[in-house]
């Protein structure tokens, strides 16, 4: 089939490897490949993990809207990443599973499953494939054999060790001299350089492990940073188009996968070396007491799950929409005034809908084909029905909005540019109608059609709930009144009140959230 041209702008993105925003010229304009660094499944995944997977399924659509195809992988890890970066601790999937009680199996199928319902709730849509670790060990082996045939690693008591000198430009993603961007990693005793990691790590004598394979270096496990050079050459070949991962990953872990991928096939940064784009997102943040920003983390417990918004009764979408409204490079601060903003922007948003009768129009619904997504460019095509004979003004609209896009998905702009879409009074409904489905393939708000959310969506309560929001809200202040009068019992009789109606008051919330739906 012959392959049209990308529509609109060229795109640029920021290519963590060169620390520069670069043209995309894809290797193969017919399937860009792409290449996402997977969750680790010993628990739920936070919702700093999900702005990851926000990011990458933005970069997606985009391009797919643009009108390029995509192979997208994502991996799944279940054995290997130790507690720390360093190669010591303990494997954070046995650590879970000791526990939980239950067989790491169990506990890896378990949040595998939650993982994957979590993107579905953030209309994050599926990878091409999912690439399990574990079903890759012996692919992992040959690779490990190659790369010690190669001579670039040696063997100490506790495995197969990476010898990180034996690369040129080891650690040049992470624009720092190596010394100083693995200054924080521990050493195992008898590496020969502090940066070298373990390729296979031995089960220690008289241990076992859940999850352990026989292998010429002794019954072990593989290090974790070979799973993703592995599973990336055997699904998307030694070059291909775009790596993405969070930032945490650009010290380490992607300078691992391109030390591995180097030694495999010799080549230098740009020819066999894995991506020839390494994206980035940043952090989403959360502030102590005393107003330190630190980045939300799995190992640290106390994390927020998309999970514990919904039982605060916040619509998933909302989350979605906060992580539209920054830049994928800039931190992002996680609060309950930063979430409850997000949703108020997506309730405005869906109210301006509303009263412009542009939703739960099923007119629109025949050029939308959520399902015909895989194939690759179809949103491309969707986008091309919609936009079919559009008034200037509103091709203005969209051009400026492709135009932020295409500035290394800058959705922040893109967001304000459909504000003044929708705040447009020279475009009549059926015109802005389209223009705004054609710019929610890209955004994944659910904003058009007859499955768009309606606002009453935005706070979910049991379907025969009594009170209202704002019921709730005047009860509550009445509740501080006689705490502030010291009236406790009347500040009691409120809460057991509220209580016996579904809403659970919750003074102290870390999160800051005064109350939330019982569950
Ligand atoms: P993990 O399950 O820890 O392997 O992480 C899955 C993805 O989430 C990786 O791409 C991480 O870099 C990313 N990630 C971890 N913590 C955060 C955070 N606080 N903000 C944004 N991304 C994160
Ligand atoms: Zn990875």
């Amino acid at each position: 089939m012959p392959h049209a041209a990308p529509a609109g702008q060229p795109l640029t993105l920021f290519n963590s490897l060169t620390r520069a925003a670069e043209t995309f010229a894809p290797i193969d304009p017919a399937m860009v490949r792409l290449y996402s660094c997977g969750p680790t499944v010993y628990n739920f995944a936070h919702l700093g993990n999900l702005r990851a997977y926000v990011f990458t399924d933005t970069l997606r659509r985009v391009l797919n809207w643009k009108g390029y195809a995509t192979n997208h992988v994502i991996n799944i890890t279940d054995v290997g990443h130790l507690t720390s970066d360093a190669d010591e601790g303990d494997d954070k999937m046995e650590l879970a599973a000791k526990a939980a009680a239950r067989t790491i199996w169990e506990i890896a199928a378990f949040y595998t499953d939650a993982f994957k319902g979590d993107l579905d709730r953030l209309n994050v849509h599926p990878p091409t494939l999912w690439s399990v670790a574990t079903d890759h060990i012996q692919d992992m082996i040959a690779f490990a054999r190659d790369i010690e045939a190669a001579g670039a690693t040696y063997r100490l008591p506790s495995g197969l060790y990476f010898d990180t000198a034996t690369v040129p430009d080891y650690g040049r993603l992470a624009g720092t001299r190596p010394d100083e961007a693995i200054g924080r990693i521990d050493s195992v005793e008898g590496k020969r350089n502090p940066a070298d990691f373990a390729i296979w790590r031995s089960s220690p004598a008289g241990s076992t492990r859940q999850m352990e394979w026989a292998s010429p270096w002794g019954v072990g496990a593989p290090g974790w940073h070979l799973e993703c050079s592995v599973m990336s050459l055997k699904y998307l070949g030694a070059q291909f188009d775009i790596h993405t991962g969070g930032i945490d990953h650009r010290e380490i872990h992607h300078c691992n996968e391109i030390a591995q991928n180097q030694a495999f096939t010799g080549g230098g940064i740009g020819n066999g070396t894995g991506a020839n784009i390494w994206m980035h997102n940043n952090f989403l943040i959360m502030r102590d007491k005393e107003g330190r920003g630190g980045k939300m983390s799995k190992s640290q417990g106390g994390f927020a799950t998309l999970r514990s918004l919904v039982d605060r009764g916040v619509h998933p979408l909302a989350y979605r929409l906060l992580c539209l409204s920054s830049h994928y490079r800039s931190e992002l601060e996680f609060s309950a005034e930063t979430l409850l903003a997000a949703r108020t922007r997506l309730r405005r948003l869906l109210l301006a809908i509303d009263k412009q009768g542009l939703r739960g129009d099923a007119g629109v619904d025949g050029l939308l084909d959520d399902a015909g997504y895989t194939r690759g460019a179809s949103l491309a095509f969707q986008r091309e029905r919609l936009e079919a004979g559009l008034p200037a003004p509103a091709a203005a609209r969209l051009a400026a909005f492709d135009a932020a896009l295409a500035d290394d998905l800058n959705t922040p702009v893109a967001l304000t540019v459909m504000d003044e879409l929708l705040a447009d009074k020279r475009l009549d409904a059926a015109h802005k109608l389209r223009a705004l489905a054609s710019m929610d393939l890209v955004l994944g708000l659910g904003l058009v059609g007859s499955r768009a959310l309606a606002p009453a969506d935005l706070r979910i309560r049991p379907a025969d709930a009594a009170l209202t929001e704002a019921d709730v809200m005047a009860r509550l202040d009445d509740r501080r009144a006689a705490r502030a009068a010291r009236d406790f019992a009347a500040s009691d009789a409120i809460r057991d009140d509220l209580a016996a109606q579904g809403v659970e008051i919750m003074d102290g919330d870390p999160l800051g959230w005064e109350w939330k739906v019982a569950p």
